[in-house]
């Protein structure tokens, strides 16, 4: 800073307690130095930039300034991009010029680790929160990123202010691929969520990389067992989350057997839905003990019905193997072990009843028992069975129901059993007793 911008400095900070703050917290944003140094330009409004003290701000990606006094002692902050900052104080500047020394501070944190496991592990313990940030008790060869070996091709970039690890990409240059997934940035709050840090992506790019929605098919990383047996594997960022066994590593594929998505840093075996062949967690197993297999729960919900089945068990079919008898559903090939038959004869033939809601006829055909045209007798030769109502005829003395071809007599065009007595005496009785019945 140039002597008489610094006196200048001191007396604003006099008249402003706010700078004095400002001035200790952070450095004037070097853009401001450089552009003099490279350019020899000097602001429209010394005075004014010194009150605003110009620093990078805490997303690093931009700089932050103070609007006014009144912002100053609110400790108030407003953030823009470098570019648009540099051309409101240096209106004169070609824009060139600023494109340049902006993109010089855009990208200054911007670097590779040197190409070590420990190093990415560093930085992921490090850097900006994410679900493969672990305790600080975790070993190094215990930490999932540790199966990124250098020698499959993988790398880490960080974006760094300071000391201090902003953002982190992880990078694959396998010979074929020289790619990135997701890149991390370091939430202002410090914790929660971390958004892509666009800086280091960008970055990444002007080296040649590409940035690719899941790594590649093939990339390898390191096998390495866990003290428990399990094999570590971090949480794989992109679509492709599923890895294969190989005989010295594990292969990113997406079919692969074992899955790599989960934040426990551990594969674990994969379940495909036997309906949309896609990777899933939950298990909806379809036959009796899951004898089909099983379905995700997106399949189980559009294309299977919950039925009680095989020996009583509830579990998943196709729907249109499933029956429906009274609002529960069954599975159509076991429908004995559930009690459930169908309706041969009478107004409900071809629907399925709870065989307590039905009865057998003398022909061995079902009926449901509300049915009207199914009659119990309880008199004649087929006392005790069920007759089709059409095969009955009604004593006109006793009002009882007969079998068709049970005896009978007919006098002054009545209909009687034959063993039906007619005179006054009996005729009374009995038609007290059809009273009763009825
Ligand atoms: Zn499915």
């Amino acid at each position: 800073m140039k002597p008489e911008h610094a006196q200048l400095l001191t007396r604003l900070i006099s008249e402003h307690p706010y700078l004095s703050r400002e001035v200790n917290r952070y450095s004037i944003h070097g853009a401001i130095e450089k552009i003099y140094t490279l350019h020899g330009l000097e602001p429209d409004n010394i005075e004014k930039l010194l009150l605003e003290w110009p620093h990078v701000s805490k997303d690093e990606a931009r700089i932050a300034f103070t609007q006014s006094p009144s912002h100053g002692e609110a400790d108030r902050q407003t953030v823009t991009t470098l570019g648009r900052y540099l051309t409101k104080c240096f209106p004169n500047a070609k824009s060139n010029v600023i494109r340049d020394v902006a993109a010089l501070y855009q990208v200054s944190g911007c670097s590779f680790t040197e190409r070590s496991v420990t190093a990415y592990v560093y930085a992921v313990q490090n850097g900006p929160a994410s679900c493969m940030k672990w305790g600080d008790s975790v070993s190094l060869d215990q930490h999932p990123y540790s199966v990124y070996d250098p020698k499959y091709g993988w790398h880490m970039a960080i974006n760094r202010m300071g000391d201090e690890i902003w953002g982190r990409c992880l990078c694959l240059d396998d010979g074929s691929h020289k790619v990135f997934v997701r890149s991390y940035h370091q939430p202002s709050s410090g914790q929660g969520y971390s958004n892509s840090d666009t800086v280091l992506e960008a970055w990444l790019c002007d080296q040649g990389y590409e940035h690719v929605d899941s790594w590649p098919e093939g990339a390898k990383v390191a096998l390495i067992s866990r003290h428990d047996g399990n094999y570590l594997m971090p949480y794989l960022d992109g679509r492709v989350q599923c890895v294969s066994r190989a005989d010295d590593c594990f292969v990113i594929e997406s079919r692969g057997e074992w899955g790599a998505s989960s934040t426990n840093g551990v594969t674990y075996e994969n379940e495909y839905c036997n309906c949309c062949d896609e990777v899933t967690t939950e298990t909806n197993g379809i036959g009796y003990n899951g004898s089909h297999g099983s379905v995700c729960d997106h399949c189980a919900d559009r294309h299977y019905t919950y039925v009680l089945g095989c020996h009583g068990q509830a579990y998943y079919i196709r729907n249109e193997d499933a029956i429906e008898v009274s609002g529960e559903y069954y599975d159509s090939d076991y429908l004995d072990d559930n009690k459930i038959v169908l309706v041969t004869r009478g107004a409900d033939k071809d629907t399925y009843f709870h065989l307590d809601e039905t009865v057998l006829d003398i022909h061995g055909e079902v009926w449901c028992k509300t049915d009207a045209d199914i009659v119990l007798l309880q008199h004649g030769s087929h006392e005790g069975s069920f007759v089709p109502r059409e095969e009955t005829w009604q004593c006109d003395g006793t009002g009882f129901h007969y079998f068709d071809e049970d005896e009978s007599k007919v006098i002054d065009g009545k209909k009687y059993h034959f063993d039906f007595e007619l005179s006054d005496e009996v005729s009374t009785q009995s038609a007290e007793v059809f009273n009763e019945i009825k």
